[in-house]
């Protein structure tokens, strides 16, 4: 009848094991030290490219599994291993998603192998939408692009906030921006645009100290009329106009598609998620089997056993949810209750939960720095946050099964 399967096929199980030990042997020992130097670890992204696992083609092959999970099993190995060091590692994808989202063939093609670079010329590549006044509020955004036509150029000025990999120029990094052409359109006025690594304008603002995920880079990207050719308007100049011109005679846009974009990539977003509430629930398993009080190990108090029963039950509910969607995205499968963002809130918020109920079962032990427990519930916590906050999760869900455009 079907071929559907939750088992993993032969491929899958041996990447899966391949980007584990990775997790095991390099990024988990490393994560205090670049927790506390809140710095991206170069060397670590270094010995990544050498072994092909920060590729393009990895990340191609990746993305291409048709059962779609291939990619939220990696992020959830990766971020087992540590959070922080998987958004230094995979923050990249968020500007090839950008160009994949809005850019011809031809500038995929020319754009996207610039963002990873080879494992002998590094490159990153940053996606940045949000301002200071303009996070879940997309549609106020500030930076503008203004069309210099004697030149064929766009003049792009503004600052973004909150980006990762924002900034970067010591490492040639392809910046996403997306900026307002016609800022009485609003979001409809919107475009995106390639920042080439190096051009004239573009610098960082500052860089952010943060509560978790401290290896990744997060800082403000100044734009200070930066000039970019107008190849680099993605989708370019004729849909640009076309679409703008739509938007003045008030029809339709192509919302629907901007959506499906967003609802097939937050899964890969609650995949990370669901690595980090793994970890914890894996070590605080193993700690209430050792620890012993009152003579007798913790995990024999149902207090400490029920919740552990609780977070593995979670997790499992959260992959699923995820692997559904993953799953959804890939077969062109409509979301018609909102899937992706609904795995997106359900792992954020369980691996919130999960990493504060493993502090808990390690007592005093879970609170100091002698177990990585207390990290992972900081690293957990902007999973309600980026990619859209659990609350703008629920509008989409909301709206999406109710039809109705609830403010
Ligand atoms: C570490 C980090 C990395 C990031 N990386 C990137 C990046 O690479 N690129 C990028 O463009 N951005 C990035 N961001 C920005 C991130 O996407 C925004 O912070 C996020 O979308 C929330 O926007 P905001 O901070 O302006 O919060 P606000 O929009 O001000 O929201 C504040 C609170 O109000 C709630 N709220 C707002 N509107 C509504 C509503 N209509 N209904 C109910 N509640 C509402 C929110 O849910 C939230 O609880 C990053 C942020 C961080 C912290």
């Amino acid at each position: 009848m079907s071929d559907f399967s939750l088992d993993l096929n032969d491929d899958q199980l041996q990447i899966q094991k391949w980007v584990h030990d990775f997790a095991a042997d390099v990024i988990r020992p490393a994560a205090p030290e670049w927790d506390e130097r809140e710095e991206t670890p170069w060397p670590i992204i270094e010995e990544a490219a050498k072994i092909g696992l920060y590729s393009i083609d990895f990340v191609s092959q990746a993305f291409g599994d048709p059962t779609g999970i291939t990619f939220a099993m990696i992020s959830e190995e990766l971020c087992w291993g540590d959070a922080g060091i998987t958004l230094a590692l995979l923050g990249t994808t968020l500007g090839v998603t950008g160009i994949l989202g809005s850019g011809t063939p031809e500038q995929i093609g020319e754009w996207i192998p610039q963002c990873f670079g080879t494992a002998d010329d590094i490159r990153m590549a940053a996606f940045a939408v949000s301002e200071a006044d303009a996070g879940s509020d997309v549609s106020s955004l500030r930076t503008r692009a203004v069309y210099d036509e004697a030149k064929d150029e766009w003049v792009l000025n503004g600052t973004k906030s909150w980006i990762t990999n924002g900034g970067i120029t010591h490492v040639p990094t392809v910046h996403v921006v997306v900026a307002s052409v016609e800022p009485e359109l609003k979001s409809r006025g919107h475009a995106s645009f390639v920042v080439p690594p190096g051009t004239p304008g573009l610098s960082m603002g500052q860089k952010y100290k943060k509560m978790g995920i401290r290896a990744s880079h997060t800082a403000e990207v100044v734009l200070d009329d930066v000039r970019v050719p107008g190849s680099c308007l993605l989708g370019g100049k004729e849909k640009l106009d076309a679409r703008i011109a739509r938007a003045r005679e008030g029809k339709s846009s192509r919302v629907q598609a901007a959506m499906s974009t967003f609802e097939a990539s937050r899964p890969l977003v609650g995949a990370q998620a669901l690595g980090i509430a793994r970890a914890a629930y894996e070590y605080a398993l193993d700690y209430a089997k050792e620890r012993q009080a009152f003579g007798r190990p913790i995990i024999m108090n149902q207090a400490i056993a029920f919740k552990l029963a609780d977070m593995k039950t979670a997790i499992d509910a959260a992959r699923l949810l995820v692997w559904r969607a993953t799953w959804m995205g890939r077969n062109g499968k409509e979301f018609t209750a909102g899937e992706g963002s609904m795995s997106k809130l359900y792992a954020g918020e369980v691996a919130v939960k999960v990493t504060e109920e493993a502090i808990q079962i390690l007592g005093g032990a879970g609170y100091v720095k002698d177990h990585p427990v207390e990290q992972w519930h900081r690293d957990s916590k902007i999973y309600t946050i980026f990619e859209g906050t659990s609350e703008i999760q629920r509008l989409v869900i909301a709206r999406t099964i109710s039809g109705m455009q609830i403010p």
